[in-house]
């Protein structure tokens, strides 16, 4: 019933299978297509490195090959690090991605010790609930998706408390699926009430860390039952249309968007160190 599951991670990242592991396990449950979106791209520990990037590449043109009943797409789960935007995804790479999920964990480097102080360690404190904070995250969000082809939110609520309202505007304006996701399902009945009375669409995704978990859409029977209409979900009986369009015209990030590509200084605490295995 989902044509594709389009948030899988490999040992290129932190997950346990290879780029053919997860393939393979996407066709062996009939699925018509998969991403492999490891974390980063950044030097940070769990996130595909840089340099191998081409072996990422060249994997997936080879799971192509072994698997033509399959639709393998390249793709990154790319890192908010900033309140501007900024994610931690090289344009450079960016061209080679035919999807890009984007996400905010706390066990990754702030784009500047200015993001630490004023969007990290908020979002740490009892303040995160507060309005003030929810829309400055959701303005991070906004402006990732302005500046850069930003395909998937992913997990929103997880992390970073966000304006649902404001995050599904504009993700239904710009094109952007909001995830349903399987293995963080950290939206309320209310939250999914708020984003449904929005235009934006949905998709369904594993965020599998393991083969043995890529096509588990367990999600939607969760959010179903909160009044979920199917028919929302773009993956679910249906190929998705994924962003194309690279927004150049649209508002930049404040300060550049891809310098904080990799190894930024930065600083992480106790609590995202605490994070570090809950986090992706
Ligand atoms: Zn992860
Ligand atoms: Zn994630």
């Amino acid at each position: 019933m989902f044509y594709g599951d389009y948030h899988t991670h490999t040992v290129y990242s932190h997950g346990k299978g290879s780029v053919e592991d997860n393939v393979a396990a996407a066709e062996a449950k009939g699925l018509k297509a998969v991403a492999v979106t490891d974390h980063g791209i950044s030097g940070y520990p769990d996130s595909l490195n840089p340099a191998d990037f081409e072996s990422f590449i060249a994997d997936v043109e080879e799971s192509r090959k072994r698997h033509p009943s399959v639709k393998v797409l390249a793709g990154v789960e790319t890192n908010l690090l900033g309140a501007d935007g900024t994610i931690d995804l090289p344009r450079s790479f960016e061209k080679r991605l035919d999807l890009i999920v984007c996400g905010f964990h706390f066990a990754r480097v702030p784009a500047s010790w200015h993001d630490f102080v004023h969007f990290w360690a908020p979002n740490m404190l009892p303040t995160k609930f507060t309005a003030k904070r929810m829309a400055k995250n959701t303005d991070a969000y906004i402006r990732a998706m302005e500046s850069r082809r930003i395909s998937v939110i992913a997990h929103p609520m997880r992390s970073l408390r966000v304006d649902l309202k404001a995050l599904g505007e504009a993700a239904a304006r710009l094109g952007v699926y909001i995830e349903l996701n399987g293995k963080s399902m950290c939206l309320s009945a209310a939250d999914l009430k708020t984003l449904s009375a929005t235009d934006c669409m949905f998709i369904c995704s594993s965020d599998a860390h393991e083969p043995a978990r890529v096509g588990d859409f367990s999600a939607v029977r969760r959010y179903e039952e909160a009044g979920l209409d199917l028919a929302r979900i773009a993956n679910y009986g249906k190929e998705p249309a994924f962003r194309s369009d690279a927004p150049s015209a649209r508002r930049e990030p404040l300060r550049g968007g891809e310098k904080a590509d990799c190894g930024v200084s930065g600083a992480t605490d106790g609590r995202a160190e605490r994070e570090a295995n809950e986090n992706g």
